[in-house]
């Protein structure tokens, strides 16, 4: 919220509630942009940040975004005695589980290396149990503690689990602000500030964007990013 309100008071205009459904190319640039209630926006540029959902924008302006939506869930117990703030984020990278404190309790997740790539949303009960066998034996505790919440959402999974920054070479006024397997809550101000610069300076400068730029997948230069939960 403080990101729009800033935006906005610098003037930006945010149609949160419009969703984009084709985007119009000619000779080789962006023309214009097309909502789903029939409206045409032209503009000269447009990146896409669409989340697990970029693979499928990209395609309205014919490119192809290497990445998948992939189901990935959590839960959060009801208060643990004992259990406080101070309570570090906890990450077992051999199983993909972690934890972190949240409101009293524990969040923790884990990463199902099996699950399909796809949209839905459901909580998978099967995994829950496999999740939370995996974290009682690593945080004993939780056995005796309450489920308050769980939930399940999509990562935007890109082979490499980088994302895909920077203009797009195919299409000129197009950019790729995507597809961050899992860290973009973490990566998102910064790769604000670098497509700002990207846009508007001609070049990325805050940090050299070059090792995750889409070209990397044509090079065969992807370096696999180890750190993923
Ligand atoms: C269970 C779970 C736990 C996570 N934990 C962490 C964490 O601890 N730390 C961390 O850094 N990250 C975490 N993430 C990942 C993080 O949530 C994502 O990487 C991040 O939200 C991606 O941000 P984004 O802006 O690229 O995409 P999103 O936040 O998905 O936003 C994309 C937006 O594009 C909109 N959109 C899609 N299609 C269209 C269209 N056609 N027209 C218009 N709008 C469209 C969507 O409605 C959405 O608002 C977690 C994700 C999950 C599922």
């Amino acid at each position: 919220q403080g990101y729009t309100t800033q935006a906005r008071s610098l003037g930006a205009q945010l149609e949160t509630s419009r969703s984009v459904s084709d985007i119009r190319v000619e000779t080789g640039r962006i023309q214009s942009v097309g909502l789903e209630d029939g409206t045409w926006i032209d503009t000269p540029t447009v990146i896409i940040a669409a989340g697990p959902w970029s693979g499928v924008v990209g395609k309205f302006a014919g490119i192809d975004l290497p990445m998948e939506a992939v189901r990935r869930q959590i839960m959060v117990t009801r208060p643990i005695e004992g259990i406080g703030p101070e309570f570090p984020f906890v990450i077992d990278f051999s199983k993909s589980l972690y934890f972190h404190y949240e409101s009293g309790g524990i969040l923790t997740g884990m990463s199902n290396p099996d699950q399909p790539a796809g949209f839905d949303t459901s909580v998978d009960a099967a995994w829950r149990m496999t999740h939370f066998a995996h974290a009682v034996d690593r945080m004993p505790v939780l056995e005796f503690s309450e489920v308050l919440t769980e939930w399940a959402g999509l990562y935007e999974v890109t082979p490499d689990a980088q994302p895909i920054l920077g203009k797009l070479p195919q299409v000129e006024g197009l950019y790729s602000c995507t597809g961050f397997s899992g860290h973009g809550f973490m990566h998102g101000p910064v790769c604000g500030l670098l497509l700002a610069e990207e846009v508007l300076d001609g070049s990325a400068k805050t940090v050299d964007i070059d090792s995750l730029r889409w070209e990397r997948f044509e090079s065969g230069l992807v370096a696999g990013e180890y750190n993923v939960v």
